[in-house]
């Protein structure tokens, strides 16, 4: 059915919204990496923000993985892991999101010389401040970076299991460079965290084909994939995931800009929908990939057939796929309610 709205983008704009796929080491824009550098005496080569302008515009995964890199080095205390966050939150309340499930990655802090302690205080004052200042309800996904010499997998849920983990950790995920580091070296870390009722969130079918989704869903009991947008090249795979219901949480541009795939036309992501599977749209690294969650679901109208009707059900969609408390999900699914498509 086509849309009937001339003004899809401000409908948009307002809709409630939720996402399920951002990492808060990807959201540090210009204004809040050049504070934490500067409160930190961290050189990152520039003396405004605008300064930074260089520094975001990257054209090979070399450029993003040094401009990560930069990202991490500025945060080092939990007032900088709080600030961090509710600079997040601001700029999500701008885009009238929710609620939103956030990863981060302790170990890759830890390694930085910086106390878990230290981590969980910040984390912990920046959802507090994301809740009273803008209305956001955060949740964490505390993920393993595959491809560390010493990935920390159990170290990781020892952390996460013990008493200086931050509230709200809903999941575990496992991020980082998936060729040569396949989910089936996981499988005994992912089970230990399911068995203590943290979800299975994997990164899977980004960069590497079905095998990888398949060791996921086999290996990690997924509960939602990270990506997956490989899954196309496997049809018992598609049927599969369509079938079981496991959402898919996709991220068009991030996937453009490290040239996963060729172009915003070339994205998947209409087809997958299309196949149906439950598919959630996302930013993944919104600050790096200089995009928001309101410009992605724009994209989604304009080039992969999602009408605002599709646009609002891939809210409830995403509602219905996350690990948000009760309380939050009914007040979030009566507010979606009310939204005229
Ligand atoms: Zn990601």
């Amino acid at each position: 059915m086509a849309d009937q709205r001339d003004d899809v983008a401000a409908w948009l704009a307002a809709l409630p919204k939720i996402e399920l796929h951002l990492h808060l080491e990807g959201s540090l824009r210009p204004a809040t990496m050049f504070n934490l550098a500067e409160r930190n005496n961290v050189d990152i080569g520039a003396s405004t923000p605008d300064d930074l302008t260089g520094l975001y515009e990257f054209n090979d995964f070399d450029d993003f993985a040094r401009l990560f890199l930069t990202g991490l080095n500025v945060l080092r205390t939990a007032q900088d892991f709080a600030d961090a966050t509710s600079a997040l939150a601001a700029e999500l309340a701008s885009q009238h999101v929710r609620y939103a499930e956030v990863t981060t990655t302790p170990l890759n802090h830890q390694r930085r010389g910086i106390a878990l302690e230290e981590y969980r205080d910040g984390l912990d004052e920046g959802r507090r401040r994301a809740r009273s200042e803008s209305g956001v309800e955060l949740s964490w996904i505390c993920d393993i970076s595959r491809e560390s010499e010493d990935p920390g997998s159990e170290a990781t849920i020892d952390y996460l299991l013990g008493p200086a983990a931050p509230d709200g950790v809903v999941g575990l995920g496992l991020g980082g460079i998936e060729s040569g580091f396949p989910p089936e070296l996981f499988a005994s870390s992912f089970q230990r965290a399911k068995a203590n009722g943290l979800a299975s969130l994997p990164h899977a079918g980004e960069t590497v084909g079905p095998a990888s989704v398949w060791g996921a869903l086999r290996s990690l009991g997924a509960d939602r994939i990270g990506h997956g947008i490989q899954s196309l090249d496997d049809e018992k795979l598609v049927a599969h995931l369509a079938d079981q219901r496991i959402p898919l949480e996709l991220a068009p541009t991030s996937n453009v800009c490290l040239k996963i795939v060729d172009s915003p036309q070339a994205h998947p992501l209409g087809r997958l929908a299309d196949a149906g599977i439950v598919t959630t749209i996302n930013t993944d690294d919104p600050a790096y990939f200089q995009t928001t969650l309101t410009d992605e679901l724009l994209t989604a109208h304009r080039l992969h057939g999602f009408t605002t009707s599709k646009l609002l059900a891939a809210q409830v969609a995403a509602l219905d796929a996350s690990y948000a408390g009760a309380e939050i999900k009914a007040r979030i699914r009566a507010e979606l309610e009310r939204v005229l498509p």
